[in-house]
């Protein structure tokens, strides 16, 4: 195959003409990635527990249940009942047979998902970077970690986009820098300090209906839909209450 012809390629071209479209600078092209597929090394079932399972959580926590709710996928290297029913629900949406056990075709997918640089197939780190500085540096945590939480708030965005009809799902603001988070009137402890919210533009696509989405995401905080974008952060992970401004709807 041409290589110009990969989705990479052509999601790249898009992304490029999209962000010149509505003005978005993009940042100095930072931080070097982690790269490569994860390495699965076994198969993995409820009742394991290890790093493995971590990274699977990750990747699976946008799939927290089928019906709106404040469920979440705990990340803590366990696999219980609560991963197993994430799993389920992605081996589902992905095609494959839904048993909850991780062997080599539900690993192949959930590597499909990911890019070299560790960010996901739809989303780039440079859509998360502090629009100011271009880079995850002067949060409320280091760059790395505030990376890091990008990187899961990706996994979770790919479950949205994925449930919302597979449309492209922009991000308006993810990890502010203290002094920009100020400058644009944000929380004082908001959520984007720490990368892990992200504010969304779906377009043709209601906020409304994005809210009700992300409510089956295990996003444990959502902004009111009646503003400009739509809000979703996952502060639970952080462990901060839930916080869903319009309550399940
Ligand atoms: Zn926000």
């Amino acid at each position: 195959m041409a290589s110009s012809s990969s989705p990479l390629n052509r999601r790249t071209l898009l992304r490029g003409t999209l962000a010149a479209g509505v003005g978005v600078a993009l940042g100095p092209v930072l931080l070097s990635g982690t790269a490569s597929a994860y390495s699965w090394s076994r198969t993995l079932s409820q009742g394991m527990t290890g790093a493995d399972v971590t990274e699977l959580q990750i990747r699976v926590a946008g799939w927290a249940t089928s019906s709106p709710g404040q469920t979440r996928v705990s990340i803590d290297g366990d696999f219980g009942p609560g991963t197993a029913t994430a799993v389920r629900l992605f081996q589902s949406a992905y095609g494959l047979s839904s048993d909850a056990v991780v062997g080599p075709a539900t690993q192949a997918q959930l590597n499909a998902l990911q890019q070299s640089d560790g960010s996901t197939v739809h989303f780039d780190f440079s859509e998360f970077t502090d629009r100011v500085s271009g880079t995850f540096d002067g949060g409320k945590v280091s760059a790395a970690t505030a990376k890091e939480n990008v990187r899961r708030a990706m996994y979770k965005l790919e479950a949205l986009r994925k449930k919302l009809g597979n449309v492209p799902i922009t991000v308006n603001s993810g990890f502010r820098s203290i002094s920009h988070n100020a400058a644009v009137g944000g929380a004082s402890d908001s959520m984007h300090l720490y990368g892990t919210a992200a504010d969304l533009d779906v377009p043709g696509v209601s906020n409304k209906t994005v809210y009700q989405k992300a409510e089956t995401c295990g996003f444990s905080g959502l902004e009111t839909w009646t503003e400009d974008h739509q809000h979703v952060d996952s502060r639970a992970d952080l462990g901060r209450a839930w916080w869903w401004q319009d309550g399940t709807i």
